[in-house]
Parts: structure tokens; sequence; C-alpha cells
């Protein structure tokens, strides 16, 4: 059960703000990295999910590499301490800059998206005479069954490289010594929570690993990429995501070549249960038809629900259970209609300054929050 004891003894607790439960994050990540080591695998975390100080201090200390998606990322992770060489880099735009400073770092690899952004960054190792290695990202066109915004690996989206190109990326790779390839990269996209996702993600990286083998092209490391789901709706029960079963399926479905390395980049499923929003009630409003609660947190400090109508278990604080649940909207103060965290909430009957907390908020939560509205800094607390 979420509780806030150790911050009430603070004077006034100040909303909204985020709750990290850092004990949390550090048994979530044991779990993976037990699970993970038992068939030697690796694990990136995906920077763009959390990048509070405190949350990457944590993860970088219990030894995982870093997955980026921009030159500041990166920049980030070396200046957190993540080892330059455990660096993967994606994303379908990398600018020259973010390109240069990647190659000054010398990092792991680049997950590469295109033909031409591989002649780029083989035209920038050349200029500054540092090597380049080089994962090709192919698009293996899976369906991820999740939401369509964060679905990524189908044939219709815009990441990775197509399969008719990737001779001409061999070549390109070939004729450049600043360029070394490295492996391949897949990711078919976020809040996976139907796992059969990945024995079909196995069986294409499968036959891809035939393919180049059969070309006689070495594939040093296989990056499967992240997407494991977490139970938005069992916030306390299923706070450890379902590592053991996600990565049991890598065993026994891919069929790696002798050496080959194999690698993951987990984002959400490492940090989304520690933490939380907490708000306050500012107004309760009874409509017609509904009953308002109107928080002092909304969009602007968690986008989610806003952007792909998510779902986050939201919790009274004050007072858990009582014979008169009343239903709300749970919506926020933000000039946008689409400002809600949920409709036709049972919760006990709520008053003006009832604490609230919104569940599961540690991943893509505090990364996507904004100005909008020039609204104040966000406030944050940890739980040591
Ligand atoms: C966002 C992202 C991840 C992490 O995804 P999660 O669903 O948070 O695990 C991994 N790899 C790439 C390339 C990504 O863009």
């Amino acid at each position: 059960m979420f509780t806030i004891e150790n911050i009430k003894a603070l004077e006034k607790l100040s909303t909204p703000a985020y709750v990290y439960d850092l004990p949390l994050l550090r048994k979530n990540i044991s779990v993976a990295l037990n699970e993970s080591k038992k068939y030697g695998y690796k694990i990136h975390y995906a920077i763009k999910a959390n990048n509070n100080p405190r949350i990457l201090e944590e993860i970088q200390k219990l030894g995982l590499g870093a997955d980026c998606v921009s030159g500041q990322e990166i920049d980030l992770a070396v200046r957190s301490g993540f080892k330059t060489n455990e660096i993967v880099f994606a994303g379908v735009g990398k600018t020259d800059k973010e390109i240069q400073t990647a190659l000054k770092h010398q990092i792991f690899a680049f997950n590469v998206e295109s033909v031409q952004e591989l002649e780029v960054i083989g035209e920038w190792a050349l200029v500054l005479k540092l090597p380049a290695s080089i994962a090709l990202r192919i698009n293996p066109n899976v369906d991820a069954k999740t939401h369509h915004y964060i679905t990524t690996g189908l044939d219709e989206n815009k990441f990775g490289v197509l399969s008719h190109e990737l001779d001409r990326c061999l070549e390109i790779i070939k004729e450049n010594e600043y360029l070394n390839f490295k492996g391949l990269h897949f990711h078919v996209g976020s809040q996976i929570m139907d796992l059969s996702v990945f024995r079909r993600l196995c069986l294409k990286v499968n036959e891809w690993n035939e393919w180049f083998y059969e070309r006689g092209v070495e594939v040093p490391v296989l990056n499967l990429g992240g997407g494991l789901g977490v139970n938005y709706e069992k916030a306390d029960e299923e706070a450890i995501a379902e590592f053991e079963a996600f990565f049991a399926i890598f065993n026994q479905f891919l069929e790696p070549k002798e050496h080959q390395e194999i690698h993951f980049e987990l984002g959400r499923s490492l940090v989304a249960s520690c933490g939380s929003l907490l708000s306050r009630v500012l107004y309760i409003k009874n409509g017609l038809k509904k009953n308002f609660a109107i928080l002092d947190a909304g969009m602007t400090e968690l986008l989610r629900p806003a952007l792909y109508q998510a779902f986050h278990k939201i919790e009274c604080l004050d007072e858990r259970e009582s014979d008169n649940m009343v239903s709300y909207d749970v919506v926020g103060p933000i000039c946008e209609s689409s400002d809600c965290f949920g409709k036709e909430v049972l919760l006990p009957e709520l008053k003006r300054g009832s604490l609230m907390a919104i569940r599961t908020a540690g991943a893509y939560g505090e990364v996507m929050s904004s100005r909008y509205n020039l609204r104040e800094e966000l406030t944050f607390y940890f739980k040591e």
C-alpha cells in the first residue's frame, strides 16, 4: 500500500509533486538483473522513461548500460556515470551534432534507422577520424498489440531500416573503414502486456539472424529493445514487472549463434512502479450529470492520460475506504478538455484539500511534464 509517512513529517507537503520510492526501484531492478543474468543478457536503461538525477544515480550504481535517443541524453548518461561503451543511441532523426557527440564519447553502438543516416554517420566518422559501431535497426513487422501511438514495429511505422535496404547498408559499412558492424536492433513498441508478441519477435529475429549468417556476415550483438508492460491497475500487488516470464521467452525462442551477445533496452518496466504523482483537490464541482474533482495537478505534470488515454490508478490518501463511495471525473486545471486523469472513478467523498496519489507514474511522467499555462515547477520527494 502506498503511504507518504516519511514525507508527512515535512512541515508542509507541497503539491503537485512526484514521489519516488527508491527501495522499490532498487528491488524492481534487482529482479530484472537477476532474471536477465540467468541467461547472460545485458540491460540498457532507456533514459527517456525517466531522467531524474536520483533515479539515474540508482540505476547507474546497479550496473545497467544506457539507451539514449538524443545527444543530450548521451551527455547526461556520461555525466551520470554510465560507461560510454555501454551506451546505445537510437532515433530516426539524429542530428549532425548528436552524431558528433556520440562519436566523441565512443558509445557502444548507433542504432541506425535509415540508409541516409548511415551515410552521414560514416562521413562524420571519416572527418573526425573516430570509429563508429553500427547496429542496424530492423523493423520486424510484429504487431505489439498496444496503443497505436506507442507501436513502432509495423511496416507503416517510421522506425528502422527497410529490409530491401540491408544489402546497401552492409556495402556502406564495408566501404568505410571507420564503420564497424556491431549487430541488429529491434524494438516493436511499448507497454506490451501480451507476451506472445515477444515470442513472435524472437521468430522474426531468428530469420534475420539467419539471413546475415547465410551471407557470411558476423553479427556480434542482437539487441531486442524494450517494451515490457507494467500493470497500471495493480499498482501495489504487481509493482515488480514480469521480468521472469519476459526473459524466459527469449531464452526459449531466440536462437542465437555462438558468442552472440543478447541486449535489451528497458525503460517503463524498470521505473514506472516507483513513482507516484501527489496532488490535492482544489475544488469539487457537482454537475448535473457528473461530479468533478479538480486537482492541482494536470496534464502538464502527467501527460499520459491526455496523450494516449492511459489508465492510472487514482487514490485518496486521507481516506481509503468509505461506505459512501462517490463517482468522480478526476480532472486537472489546464485549459484543455483532454486534461482528465480518469472518468467515473469511485472514490470516498472528496473535499477541498483531499490528498490524492496518481500511481505508477514513474515512467514517461516527469520527463513529459511541461510549463504549458506557465505552470509552477514540480516538487520532488524521495523515499530513501
Ligand atoms: C522507448 C524505447 C525503449 C524503451 O521502451 P519501454 O517501453 O519504456 O521499455 C527501448 N528502445 C527504444 C529504441 C526506444 O525508443
